[in-house]
């Protein structure tokens, strides 16, 4: 592809936009409702609206569009921020709410009566839906529907006024109730609900409907681009209708994309929601969430979220993207930032028979294999070690070349050791392994130019410290859980796993995130880790272990 060339539909509409001259600055927004926090769904959204903004020198708002009190919190607008903020973007500004627009939108839609294109409509909620018709048929106009301008503004002024109750009266739109778009449908402006707003306290009974409130403050804004998913493709034409009308200084364009949907994930707020509020999680920012504040926590670093929805791109077709592509993201990330750390999930210990109880030895060991940059560090070495229960095989086959009785095995900036006997309990486990090192061997200094095929991790038995490490697994078994009618039917039961690890010396004040070598890439959970009491997640493991499970299921979607 041409360097210079657009990267995707939109940004060739916007290039275009500039280049005409139709635009000087190009101003966009990020409008989420505060109902729920941020998923990676909206990751490519806040990419999408505040990139191509930055790209061209314009400016994002970031506007929280509150026009459903009840459903809408301070928490979440609190969360909203903090997620776009690590993310790596900024309104500085430019926060708004749909909510500041409140008296203006209540002025607007005096206008609009008053041109006699808004009436006040009594019917219930139950007749409005008959009188609406159906894809087939079309709709009725209501018989409220030809009132006068006076009796409309006098009605509507009330309803402001707070003399009638929920769902009494509402305004609406009077354009074609015949119209195929139902959207187009007599849509109501603004419905009574006596319920107080997190932004705008009790001033207010009456509230907008999105489509009214939405395009009304890209107006207000300056918004030049309104970048919205798919969805609202069909609203489009009412969105245009409400500026035609009002004609406010600024015209914003509406253009739609396709929703970023994550195999094995679900990214709906209210579905999330159920998840949190039925405790299947341990709250939005559990590390198996899809939500932003999920990522964070689980260890993946923002640039890696960024660069996943730039590799996914900007289209109009619906697609449904692997796990695999968003953790080959992270590790692409963490392969070059992590340095490398040695710990073992599942302990098992060896002792070295020849080596002196008390000799402790500091081993060297390189901070990462392909950058000196990250220096060197100690690792304690004695005569118990713990390695990893699955690096031991009683009956291995031939090809096991790591540690099988009577077979050797190299443990990593350490010695060559061989295991010499396999101590049981009672019930026939492996508890133990008694081997014996290589003197001649050590890792760098050795003077045996002795190989062996395998290497091993470990760490010294005396100088580990404990951690529980939390490893994750899918939340959901199904290829596209946004698809089942009921979501506990598609939950994964084992998508957390607690082991009790041993960790090489350092670890205990790990404050980034690390490889366990041959393990993956881990960070100590910043909400429940203590000194006392370390607790790791697992961000991701080495090598992609979706890669089988999604090619099926994807493939069995296509056909
Ligand atoms: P949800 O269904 O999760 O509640 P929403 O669309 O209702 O999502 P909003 O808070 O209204 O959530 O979304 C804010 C912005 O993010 C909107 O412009 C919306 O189009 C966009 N967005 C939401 N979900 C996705 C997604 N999966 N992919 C891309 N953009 C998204
Ligand atoms: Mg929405």
């Amino acid at each position: 592809m041409n360097d210079s060339e657009p990267r995707d539909f939109i940004r060739k509409i916007i290039a275009d936009d500039l280049e005409s001259g139709k635009h000087t600055e190009i101003v966009t927004r990020f409008p989420p409702e505060p109902n729920g926090y941020l998923h990676i769904g909206h990751v490519m959204a806040i990419c999408l609206d505040f990139g191509v903004a930055a790209e061209n020198g314009g400016r994002t708002f970031l506007r929280l569009d509150d026009t459903n009190p009840g459903k809408e919190s301070p928490e979440y607008v609190a969360a909203i921020k903090d997620d776009v903020h690590w993310l790596g973007f900024d309104w500085e500004d430019r926060l708004t709410h749909a909510s500041d627009y409140f008296d203006r939108l209540y002025a607007s839609a005096v206008q609009l009566i008053e041109q006699g294109v808004a009436y006040v409509d009594s019917l219930s909620a139950e007749e409005i839906r008959q009188y609406r018709g159906t894809l087939t048929e079309p709709g009725r106009n209501s018989p409220y529907r030809d009132r006068s301008i006076e009796e409309n503004l006098d009605l509507f002024r009330r309803m402001y006024a707070g003399e009638f109750a929920d769902g009494e009266h509402v305004l609406r739109a009077k354009i074609d109730m015949t119209s195929p778009n139902m959207n187009m449908r007599d849509p109501a402006i603004y419905r009574i609900r006596h319920v107080p707003h997190q932004n705008a306290g009790d001033k207010w009974c009456i509230y907008p409907m999105y489509d009214y409130a939405h395009g009304m403050s890209d107006a207000y804004e300056g918004i030049t681009h309104s970048l919205c998913t798919l969805e609202f493709e069909d609203h489009r034409p009412l969105y245009d209708w409400f500026l035609d009308q009002l004609q406010p200084e600024h015209r914003p364009r509406q253009i739609e994309f396709s929703r970023l949907n994550l195999a094995y994930t679900i990214t709906s707020k209210r579905k999330l929601k159920m998840l949190v509020d039925e405790s299947i999680v341990s709250g939005w920012d559990d590390p198996r969430m899809p939500t932003i504040s999920g990522m964070r926590r689980r260890g993946y670093p923002p640039q890696a979220l960024r660069e996943f929805v730039r590799r996914a791109g900007v289209t109009k077709k619906d697609k449904l993207i692997e796990m695999g592509a968003l953790e080959t993201c992270v590790r692409d990330v963490l392969g070059d930032a992590a340095p490398r750390r040695m710990a073992v999930l599942r302990p098992l210990k060896v002792v070295l028979t020849n080596y002196p109880e008390d000799r402790v030895e500091l081993m060297e060991a390189m901070n990462h294999p392909a950058n000196p940059d990250f220096g060197t560090r100690e690792l304690p070495f004695s005569r118990e070690l713990w390695i990893e229960q699955d690096d031991f095989m009683e009956d291995a086959p031939r090809k096991f070349f790591r540690l099988k009785p009577g077979g050797e095995v190299r443990l990593r900036s350490g010695y060559i050791i061989r295991c010499d006997e396999v101590v049981k309990n009672d019930r026939g486990d492996v508890i133990e392994l008694r081997c014996s090192y290589d003197p001649d061997t050590r890792s760098g200094t050795g003077t045996s130019d002795r190989k062996v095929k395998g290497t091993i991790h470990w760490v010294s038995r005396e100088h580990a410290v404990d951690a529980s490490v939390r490893l994750y697994d899918r939340l959901f078994n199904d290829a596209n859980p946004n698809a089942a009618e009921d979501v506990h039917s598609v939950l994964n039961e084992n998508s957390l796993e607690v082991v009790a690890a041993k960790l090489e010396p350092s670890l205990a004040d790990a404050d980034e995130a690390v490889q366990f070598e041959r393990l993956g890439y881990f960070c100590q959970d910043a909400q429940d880790s203590r000194p006392d009491a370390l607790v790791f997640n697992r961000i991701v493991t080495l090598r992609d272990s979706w890669a089988r499970l999604e090619k099926q299921a994807l493939e069995s979607q296509v056909s």
